[in-house]
C-alpha cells in the first residue's frame, strides 16, 4: 500500500510502500517520552520502498534497552516524528503513522512492550466523547 507523509510544517514530505498488516503499537517508555503521549503507532517500510521527496530530517540517536543505537528522525522545525531506523545500515524505516495521509487505514494488529503500557489506554471506548474540543 502506498502511503504519503508530511510533517506538520510541510518541510518534510516522503512516500513509501508498506504492508498495512504490519502496523503495531509500542507502549515502551522511550516511545511515550519521544511522542509526548501514551504510545506510538508505526509501520515498517523497506529501505528501497521509502523516499524522502522534500527536506532532510534531523536525527537523534537513542540507545535501546538492548544496547542497540536507533536513529529517531524528526522535523527540525516542527518536531514531527517521522521514523526510526538502524543507524548505520537501515534495512527498514519504521514510519510513524500520525504524519501519513493514509493513517485511518493503518489499523494496528499488535501491541508490544505492554509491560510499560498505561493501564487506561485499554479503556478508551467507554470514555465521554465530543466531536470537537
Ligand atoms: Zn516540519
Ligand atoms: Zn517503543
Amino acid at each position: 500500500m502506498k502511503v504519503h507523509g508530511r510533517c506538520h510544517c510541510g518541510e518534510l514530505r516522503y512516500e513509501a510502500d508498506v504492508d498495512p498488516a504490519q502496523v503495531s503499537i509500542c507502549h515502551c517508555r522511550d516511545c511515550q517520552i519521544l511522542t509526548g503521549t501514551a504510545y506510538r503507532v508505526s509501520v515498517p517500510a523497506k529501505a528501497a520502498d521509502f523516499h524522502i521527496l522534500n527536506g532532510a530530517p534531523k536525527i537523534y540517536v537513542k540507545t535501546a534497552e538492548s544496547g542497540t543505537p536507533r536513529a529517531q528522525a524528526f522535523c527540525a522545525t516542527c518536531g514531527t516524528p517521522i521514523y526510526a531506523s538502524d543507524v548505520e545500515h537501515p534495512a527498514f524505516y519504521n514510519l510513524r503513522i500520525g504524519a501519513l495521509a493514509e493513517r485511518a487505514e493503518l489499523k494496528p494488529a499488535r501491541q508490544i512492550w505492554c509491560r510499560s503500557a498505561l493501564a487506561w489506554v485499554q479503556g478508551l471506548s467507554g470514555m465521554e466523547m465530543h466531536e470537537k474540543s
